[in-house]
């Protein structure tokens, strides 16, 4: 792992398994990390306690922000309790759990909160590898976007996806190696029935975090 940064940054923070690794990811890397954590109308409020006890217990200073607007400009089934979620991708589109816009608006409301706090890296846990084809997840989206808000704002912002090119297994790798698997599999939220650690074990959410932590712990017993 590179040398630490004597700068500040503030991680996109979900309590989920990517970006509490990425928390974490940002302590080694900067001198003090601050997290940001977005209502925006999902079904599951308990996704916004979880992430303020694991960054509270990460020492990070902590700060939610609503923008639940983006629920109601289009229809998703993490917002909307009348769709049924989609449990496969559909062929030619993206699922269901899409939530169009979300990193657009995220990542935008989140340079301008670090601006105002002369924080100028910003820290997502998106990644192209097992994501559900969302286009808003892509490095091509996230490195025009980071040279939009520079311009937008005459900044120098540094967008770090430290997960862009590894899948749900490296990520568990990624946490171990930084000492908090544990903290990753008991205390983050990915659920999309809202149930920490582990989860209800089913939803497509449940299933891809399974498999890849299934698939770390072959290779780490094998390996
Ligand atoms: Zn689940």
């Amino acid at each position: 792992m590179r040398e630490i940064n004597k700068e500040k940054a503030l991680v996109v923070f979900s309590g989920g398994q990517d970006s509490t690794t990425c928390l974490y990811w940002a302590k080694q890397m900067f001198k003090e990390v601050s997290a940001l954590t977005f209502i925006y109308g999902q079904k599951h409020i308990q996704e916004v306690d979880a992430a303020e006890r694991i960054a509270r217990q990460a020492g990070v200073h902590w700060d939610k922000m609503d923008v639940s607007f983006i629920a109601h400009l289009g229809r998703n089934s993490l917002t909307d309790s009348t769709m049924e979620m989609d449990q496969m991708q559909p062929v030619g589109g993206v699922p269901n759990t899409f939530v169009p816009g979300r990193n657009l608006f995220f990542l935008s409301v989140a340079a301008v909160y670090a601006r105002e706090r002369g924080i100028s890296h910003i820290v997502t846990g998106v990644g192209e590898t097992d994501f559900s084809g969302y286009p808003d997840c892509r490095d091509a989206f996230i490195k025009s976007l980071n040279v939009s808000l520079n311009l937008a704002m005459d900044e120098q912002f540094v967008i770090h996806t430290p997960l862009m090119w590894i899948d749900k297994a490296e990520t568990w790798a990624m946490a171990d190696r930084l000492g908090v698997f544990d903290i990753v599999r008991n205390e983050t939220l990915t659920c999309y029935n809202g149930i920490k650690g582990d989860g209800c074990g089913h939803c497509p959410a449940c299933r891809l975090r399974r498999e890849g932590l299934e698939k770390y712990l072959a290779t780490k017993n094998h390996g």
